[in-house]
């Protein structure tokens, strides 16, 4: 037996809550069938160039999302951990992605980078469009696996959260850094290839790289680790990074270094950098651009300035007053935001964050908000609001 919801009776228990094994093996058959319709799309071989070839809506972007569907197909049930998301990220800027574990941030990213644990989970709808290096646009979503292969790691690339998992424990950096040239840059040679290694070393502030590049990731501390990792994603001059909350795993010091190297690459190469963070003092610190997520959907989206001077939805408020800071008083608690996400199966057909918000309204149990403009780069899917942007007056959130 399976949970599937969270509803409970007046004695906390509720048989809709379980699904027996009948269920499970029914799900998991439709699933398998859905799975392979997929799949063998993805596997195609010798796909021609015209079927993945697209056009960007404004070209000053490198990635545009849009309307993008990542489910996972699990025995008790489809987790729609992306549920519609659109947003671009214009080249040059650092757009930072904010939201609570599990709202789907990170398969977003993986999402661009082809990299969604598969079979069970799988793009369903939606469009990534990539402008490469070489001028031509590509929906990511429709590229053959081995098409793919060359732009990941080279054009878009990702640092990963915790560089001792990332790296291979069994291999030496400089192996793990010359394969990477080596697999994306056709003329290279070994002895190129660990020129440019041993060059990129030093470029991200280590201080002996012929001896990091002879060792293994065991003998680095954590803040060196995530030096070879940034260095292994800028290696091939890459158009995107993707940041995977890159400091989580470092001590305050070093993540300060740290997001300023990645600022002064990002200068240096004119790239773009997408940001994932639950922290918002390094999106206020970093980010040109905010998008706000939960539960699988944007529900906020600005400029850095417009979130943290003006933020429209209860959620984003919460989670202002939740940070630590000066507007604190000695002694009082920390704000945070009651209640939990809803159950990924089971999500309901209104607004998510009705049952933790203070200020839901009846009409907010009717339906999913639409977004609102505040600004031309300023959005948030609230009832509080009405189309122009101005906030409801009491007496009509009163009616609703
Ligand atoms: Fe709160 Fe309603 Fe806005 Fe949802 S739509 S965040 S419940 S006010």
């Amino acid at each position: 037996m399976s949970f599937l919801n969270n509803d409970k009776n007046a004695e906390g228990v509720d048989s809709s809550v379980y699904l027996t094994l009948r269920e499970e093996r029914r799900i998991s058959r439709e699933n398998a069938k859905i799975i392979k319709k997929y799949e063998r799309e993805k596997n195609k071989k010798k796909v021609d160039e015209k079927e993945y070839l697209t056009e960007m809506r404004d070209p000053s972007n490198v990635v545009e999302i849009e309307n993008l569907h990542t489910y996972f197909y699990t025995d008790v049930g489809v987790v729609k951990s992306v549920n519609g998301v659109s947003f671009d990220i214009p080249q040059g800027k650092i757009v930072g992605v904010v939201g609570e574990s599990g709202c789907g941030k990170s398969v977003t990213s993986l999402s661009i980078m082809q990299l969604v644990p598969g079979p069970t989970g799988q793009i369903v709808e939606g469009s990534i469009r990539y402008k490469a290096s070489d001028g031509k646009c590509y929906e990511i979503t429709k590229m053959p696996r081995d098409r793919m292969l060359k732009i990941r790691g080279k054009d878009i690339a990702m640092i990963f959260q915790e560089p001792m998992t990332s790296l291979n424990p069994v291999f030496k950096i400089g192996y793990q850094m010359d394969e990477v040239v080596l697999l994306h840059e056709e003329e290279s040679t070994p002895e190129s290839a660990k020129k440019k290694s041993i060059e990129m070393l030093k470029q991200v502030g280590i201080a002996d790289p012929e001896k990091v590049y002879a060792s293994y990731p065991h003998e680095l501390s954590g803040g060196m680790r995530q030096r070879v990792m940034i260095a292994m994603a800028l290696i091939c001059n890459p158009r995107l990074i993707i940041a995977d909350e890159p400091t989580t795993a470092l001590d305050v010091t070093i993540q300060a270094q740290i997001l300023e190297l990645l600022r002064e690459i990002k200068e240096k190469i004119n790239g773009s950098i997408m940001l994932i963070t639950h922290d918002l003092g390094v999106i206020a610190e970093m980010a040109d651009i905010v998008v706000v997520m939960y539960a699988g959907r944007i529900i906020e989206q600005g400029t850095v300035k417009e979130i943290f001077h003006s933020p429209k939805h209860p959620y984003t408020i919460g989670l202002m007053k939740s940070r630590p800071g000066r507007h604190i008083k000695e002694g009082e608690k920390l704000y945070s935001i009651k209640g939990q996400v809803p159950n990924p199966i089971n999500m309901p057909d209104y607004c998510y964050f009705y049952n933790r918000c203070d200020k839901a309204m009846r009409v907010c149990s009717q339906g999913y908000p639409d977004l609102i403009k505040f600004s031309p780069t300023h959005y948030a899917a609230c009832y509080l609001y009405n189309e122009d942007g101005s906030e409801k007056s009491a007496e009509e959130k009163e009616r609703r």
